[in-house]
């Protein structure tokens, strides 16, 4: 029998990987959730029949979410995830010997016991003694933070759903709230090219531009998401993305990475023109 998941990508076009087995299956209280395994792509995990990240390219996504603001602030001590209960970005933190807290904020205990047990090369770095894990929402956890948090990584779902609030002016003026003076925030930031993700990316970046005094976007390669062509955003208080980033300190760390490099981090943030033009329409607009 051939068996296949398929993501609808836009109105007209759906991503298939054939699948070699289902490894789970369940309902949680906030959404479906699914591992498959597959040659191609190895094990993944989807949620409501999103995809969330795969085997074969989950290091893209993470190194790109994490190195870019590490390579950036220059002492990142208390790190706060929102979202991330695959434990892909948590596991890149823990490299990082700077670090003495990361609080990860998810909403969906069941999503960290099914990559626990199915997804043990994102959800390895769990145990680590400075991770602590709060099962909540993310929008609600963020309220009451004041002035503790060097960095806040936004690895959300998309903008309906349980991730709908982690898109809203009132979560981004909370994040604000809760960085100390020069703290940094990165999001996943959607897809410029499909015009639904196009609309959620500007709607996104407009709230962010108003949030926060610095704020830019950039660019990586994710096979497995729509279109492939994957933005984030970088929200600062005080640190600009290449004017502040420091290539001899993060080289002499020694973290070997597949994807990340601080000439590629450079590049990042050169996007395409019509993505420029996308962003540009929505920055003055109230
Ligand atoms: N890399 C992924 C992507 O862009 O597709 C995101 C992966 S991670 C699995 C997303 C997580 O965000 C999910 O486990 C989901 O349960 C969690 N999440 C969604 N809404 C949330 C909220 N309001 N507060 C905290 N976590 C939330």
């Amino acid at each position: 029998m051939d068996l296949w998941f398929t993501e609808k990508h836009a109105p007209g076009v759906k991503l298939s990987i054939r699948v070699e087995k289902q490894l789970y299956c369940g309902q949680s209280e906030f959404q479906q959730i699914d591992v498959f395994e597959s040659k191609e792509f190895g094990r993944f995990l989807t949620l409501d029949g999103y995809m969330m990240l795969t085997e074969k390219d989950e290091f893209i996504y993470h190194d790109m979410i994490v190195h870019v603001p590490m390579a950036v602030h220059p002492k990142v001590r208390r790190v706060l995830v929102i979202g991330g209960g695959d434990g892909g970005a948590v596991r890149e933190l823990a490299r990082y010997p700077e670090i003495e807290q990361i609080d990860l904020v998810e909403i969906d205990e069941e999503v960290v016991n099914v990559c626990r047990e199915y997804l043990p090369f994102t959800a390895c770095g769990f145990e680590d003694p400075r991770v602590k894990l709060h099962f909540q929402d993310g929008l609600k956890f963020v309220r009451r933070c004041e002035n503790e948090y060097d960095l806040i990584l936004v690895d959300s779902t998309d903008p309906f759903g349980p991730g709908e609030g982690l898109f809203t002016r009132e979560f981004y003026g909370n994040c604000f709230k809760a960085l100390k003076e020069d703290g940094i925030m990165v999001n996943q930031h959607e897809s410029p090219f499909y015009s639904v993700d196009a609309l959620a990316m500007q709607r996104a970046h407009k709230r962010i531009v108003q949030s926060f005094p610095i704020s830019r976007v950039y660019q990586a390669h994710i096979p497995t998401y729509p279109s492939g062509h994957w933005l984030f955003g970088f929200a600062s208080k005080k640190y600009h993305p290449l004017k502040d980033l420091d290539t001899k300190g993060w080289k002499e760390l020694g973290i070997s990475t597949r994807y990340y490099n601080t000439k590629l981090h450079r590049g990042a943030f050169a996007l395409p023109n019509y993505v420029e033009e996308l962003l540009r329409n929505v920055e003055h607009i109230d």
